[in-house]
């Protein structure tokens, strides 16, 4: 069977990526979520095992100490990490997997050279529209927000690293584009490595 592919996705907070990612998933088949691993404390309505494993900073440690994680960073003052198991578990079912993760987990990826995939940056269209959908969302204190604001400037530094740039103006268009790139990116990995796919056809 084939195995699937890595999208990597990063975004800064309140641009919109889990409101597209969620359309995107319904509308591509073979494809899911890695569920990261996080101390963060859940928001309401976030459930363990589905939007994240919550876990202690005892526990997370013990995690990267046993060389669990493909990649962790910490981000807003909490860490976040993928489990390795998890994603090899998929990749190896045949399923392309969402890597929803910060900008250094990205780094790290691309500069260990093991995970091929192709990665994706979302940004607002701009710094004030981004403070405005997060006063919305209201879902961070203004402390956390202010936190996040001041990464989102240094993480729309990073985007230039990226595979693609999505810049979400407009909802529908971004989903498109995003399922576009996914489905494009599937008919390039299925050339490869060259000549393979159409060998595979023709005996
Ligand atoms: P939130 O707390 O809003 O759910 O996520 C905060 C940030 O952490 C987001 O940018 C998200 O992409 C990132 N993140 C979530 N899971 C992971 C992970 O496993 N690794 C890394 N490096 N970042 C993650």
């Amino acid at each position: 069977m084939k195995k699937g592919r890595l999208f990597v996705i990063s975004a800064p907070s309140g641009a919109g990526k889990t409101t597209i990612l969620k359309r995107v998933i319904t509308r591509i088949p073979r494809l899911v979520f890695s569920i990261s691993h996080t101390t963060r404390r859940p928001r309401p309505g976030e459930v363990d095992g589905r939007d994240y494993y919550f876990t202690d900073r005892t526990r997370f440690l013990e995690m990267v100490e046993q060389n669990r994680f493909l990649e962790y960073a910490e981000v807003h003052a909490n860490h976040y990490g993928t489990s390795r198991e998890g994603v090899d578990e998929q990749l190896g079912k045949g399923m392309d997997v969402i890597l929803d993760i910060d900008v250094q987990g990205a780094a790290i990826l691309r500069k260990s050279g093991s995970v091929d995939g192709a990665h994706v940056f979302i940004a607002p269209p701009g710094l004030a529209e981004l403070e405005r959908r997060l006063r919305s969302r209201g879902t961070e204190s203004e402390e956390q927000l202010l936190v996040r604001l001041a990464n989102a400037e240094k993480e729309m530094r990073a985007a230039g690293e990226y595979d693609y740039l999505i810049v979400n103006n407009q909802l529908d268009e971004a989903v498109d584009l995003l399922c576009s790139i996914i489905v494009a990116e599937r008919a390039r990995f299925f050339r490869l490595p060259s000549g393979e796919a159409v060998k595979g056809i023709l005996e």
